[in-house]
């Protein structure tokens, strides 16, 4: 029997590109989609000498056309961070949403069981703690995270609908926030950002108080937890994440400790629509596909900390770090 194919969309992203690495390793033949927005080649060119590994330029909110057999679909495309949906809300829109819709196509026409990448941004700014898969969430549409929401929420919900009348095989994750090395530096999110800010000598900016909380998951163990989803047989959202929940202020003080930093942690507003608590309920996950998380923040971040330290001076010092001021007068 020859090699099952699975396509990748956002490969060339954070976790599209891990996902790539995954699949290349056990065997499949890989094809990488991505429309290079925020996605970066260089997270992937490990794999262009790769006779199991094709790329392919393209935007999945168009049709999608892949020649041949597809046994998988990862559905990874979508930009990730709040900086992004106010950048690009329209794309972000629409990669949830008509991106989803050619891609079940695409999956019915092949026969193909597709996972898509939702997120813990369902729940909204939750007023049920910590957040489990029943809870349906505290979302505004017309808040600047939106864009980005309420695509996902329409994703899953077209998945379903997919699964439902066509007997299509589906697989939803629910991603709670996640980190590891080939995050984006100037993508917005805190990790990158408080890193970043570290490198260049800079304060680290803690938005709002510093109170509200987050729950940070390695890419590894994120990784595995999706991969174990793929070949389940559950076709119901299932959250992934590390419930080892830690607020803002205490991250950007083990960010200093980490990183040896003389720098302060300076305060600046808290955006619009920020939830205030995020920790994902993990009994499913455990439950039905026997996963946990494995590794700590201790380890995760000083993983994470030597990749970013790996940056050129131009790469680190490159102009779109600065968004965040432009963020948070919206
Ligand atoms: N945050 C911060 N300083 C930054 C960037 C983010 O204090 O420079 C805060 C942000 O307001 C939020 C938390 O860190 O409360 C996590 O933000 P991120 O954008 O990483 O993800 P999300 O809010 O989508 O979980």
């Amino acid at each position: 029997m020859g090699k099952k194919t699975v396509l990748v969309t956002g490969a060339a992203g954070f976790l599209g590109s891990h996902l790539c690495d995954r699949f290349i390793s056990e065997g499949f033949k890989v094809l990488g989609m991505d429309n290079l927005i925020t996605g970066n080649l260089k997270n992937i060119e490990h794999l262009f000498h790769l006779k199991d590994f094709e790329f392919y330029h393209h935007d999945v909110s168009k049709f999608v056309h892949v020649s041949g057999q597809l046994d998988y679909i990862m559905h990874f495309a979508s930009p990730a961070s709040p900086i992004d949906y106010l950048k690009i809300p329209i794309q972000t829109l629409k990669v949830g949403s008509l991106g989803t819709h050619n891609l079940l196509g695409l999956a019915k026409a092949k026969n193909a069981r597709m996972l898509i990448a939702s997120t813990s941004e369902v729940y909204g700014d939750p007023l049920v703690h910590p957040q489990t898969e029943d809870y349906y969430g505290n979302v505004n549409p017309i808040g600047p995270r939106g864009v980005y929401d309420e695509a996902k929420r329409f994703q899953e919900a077209m998945t379903m609908a997919y699964h439902t009348y066509h007997g299509l095989e589906t697989r939803i994750v629910r991603i709670f926030n996640t980190y590891g090395p080939r995050m984006r530096l100037n993508d917005g999110r805190v990790l990158p950002a408080f890193i970043g800010q570290a490198l260049r000598g800079e304060d680290l900016t803690v938005f709002g108080d510093g109170s509200q909380t987050r729950s940070f998951c390695y890419v590894d163990d994120l990784i595995e937890g999706i991969y174990r989803l793929l070949f389940s047989d559950y076709a119901y959202p299932v959250n992934i994440g590390n419930p080892d929940e830690i607020t803002i202020k205490e991250f950007a003080e083990e960010i200093i400790k980490l990183t040896g930093t003389r720098q302060k942690i300076i305060y600046k507003p808290l955006p619009k629509d920020d939830p205030m608590q995020r920790q994902p309920n993990i009994d499913r996950a455990r439950e039905i596909l026997h996963w946990e998380p494995k590794v700590s923040r201790a380890d995760g971040l000083k993983i994470t900390y030597d990749y970013f330290k790996t940056l050129t001076e131009e790469e680190l010092f490159a102009k779109e770090h600065n968004t965040f001021d432009e963020y948070i007068k919206k």
